[in-house]
């Protein structure tokens, strides 16, 4: 039988940038029975997850379900604003980015990359001042959608997303805007209506602290116009219906009801105002890249994201020196400590690992990630400047959370 129990003791350190540790409670809400996706009980649950589900992308409009992978949403969100062949400005900050152009244009949009030369663009967030020009110079309008990546899984890297809303805006442009926030959602402050997000797209693996299998399409009014009119060819993914349907809790297709329940439980934990609600999961999320940075620093390596302002809170990329093999050290941090550290993704692999902090996760599981992190690159031979498990134990004795890690009963 294949289990999680192939450890002969202990966990598992899930570190990768998603899909993050579930915690067991939501593992325990997916465990019940499946029930009618046509009865009365379902509606109940299907409104809820909708209302739940808006909080946390803070939009008062319709929210897409769908049961797929956040490539699928990603899909979904062209198909449903967009006509075959036209102009999409696609910016690169990193493999996402570049995985999203590519699907783009697999679907017969013509798409137009915009980013920083070289390996800088994989360092560092949306040029906004870049989106404005181009959008100037386009004074026919024939740029349809921008499409930007909020938090880059591959680098470590949350983008200013407000600030490209505004270069549209500077620029008097109708274009619409597609945001990716598959793992920036529920662990980075994030804001569809405020930011006038047009579609943002996010999953379930990252933020939410669900296993893989749902993704997501928020909508603002102007999208749902764009739908319209868009002749792209879709069925499956298209909002029209799901809006009607999702009006009394149901949609048209079989929804992925166990992970329903998961998102439920998960929007309870995220939502929880003894908790602190959504602003503390995102101090929460500052807080352990803050530590993990510290313990990178104290290393005397590079973070991958070179500008300060736009560190993710979700994960971190490690550069490693020249001559190493990052792929070399993940993966005697894998066999000899049973840690999972994501690979170096497109043009950075071997040269980087991300550490991700995410998910089901305190300060000692981030510990015993990092200390498995210094142990490998001690044993893959890297020189190492100090001790970054010493750098991140005072960062995290110093600095305690705002609130409580666990509340008092
Ligand atoms: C994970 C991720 C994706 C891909 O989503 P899948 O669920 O693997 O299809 C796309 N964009 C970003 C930013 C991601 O983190």
């Amino acid at each position: 039988m294949l289990t999680t129990n192939f450890h002969p003791t202990g966990r598992h350190f899930l570190q990768i940038p998603g899909p993050s540790p579930v915690p067991d409670r939501v593992l325990r809400a997916m465990s019940l029975p499946t029930i009618d996706h046509r009865g009365p009980e379902f509606a109940a649950l299907g409104l809820k997850v909708l209302a739940d589900i808006q909080q946390i992308f803070r939009t008062r409009h319709p929210v897409m379900i769908y049961p797929a992978s956040g490539t699928g949403a990603w899909e979904a969100a062209l198909v449903n604003t967009l006509s075959p062949g036209d102009h999409v400005l696609m910016y690169e900050t990193g493999h996402f980015a570049s995985l999203w152009n590519k699907l783009a244009v697999r679907l017969g949009l013509k798409t137009e990359v915009l980013g920083l030369p070289g390996l800088d663009g994989w360092r560092r967030g949306v040029q906004a001042n870049l989106i404005e020009e181009r959008l100037k110079a386009d004074t026919g309008h024939a740029i349809k959608a921008v499409c930007v990546v909020h938090n880059e899984t591959s680098t470590g890297v949350t983008s200013n997303i407000a600030a490209v809303r505004k270069a549209i805006d500077a620029a008097k442009h109708p274009a619409l805007l597609l945001v990716d926030t598959i793992s920036g959602l529920a662990s980075a402050d994030y804001r569809h209506d405020d930011w006038g997000v047009d579609v943002s797209i996010s999953g379930s693996q990252k933020g939410l602290m669900l296993p893989p299998g749902i993704s997501f399409n928020a909508l603002s009014p102007k999208a749902i116009e764009a739908s319209k009119s868009a002749r792209l060819p879709k069925a499956f993914w298209a909002w029209d219906e799901i809006i009607e349907m999702n009006k009394t809790g149901y949609w048209p297709s079989t929804p992925n009801t166990n992970l329903l329940y998961a998102l439920s439980e998960a929007c309870d934990m995220l939502l929880d105002p003894a908790h602190g609600g959504l602003a503390a999961v995102f101090t929460r999320h500052q807080r352990w890249a803050e530590g993990v940075r510290s313990a990178v620093k104290a290393w005397g390596l590079e973070i991958q994201c070179a500008d300060p302002s736009v560190y993710s809170p979700i994960l971190t990329g490690v550069m490693t020196p020249e001559g190493v093999d990052a792929d070399a050290v993940r993966k005697i941090i894998y066999e000899r400590f049973d840690c999972s550290l994501g690979t170096g993704l497109g043009k950075i692999k071997g040269r980087m690992f991300r550490i991700g902090h995410l998910g089901d996760c305190n300060d000692l599981t981030l510990m015993a990630a990092l200390s498995g992190c210094e142990m490998g690159l001690k044993l893959a031979g890297v020189r190492l400047a100090g001790s970054g498990v010493l750098a991140a134990m005072d960062y995290f004795a110093s600095h305690p959370a705002t609130v409580p890690q666990r509340l008092a009963a």
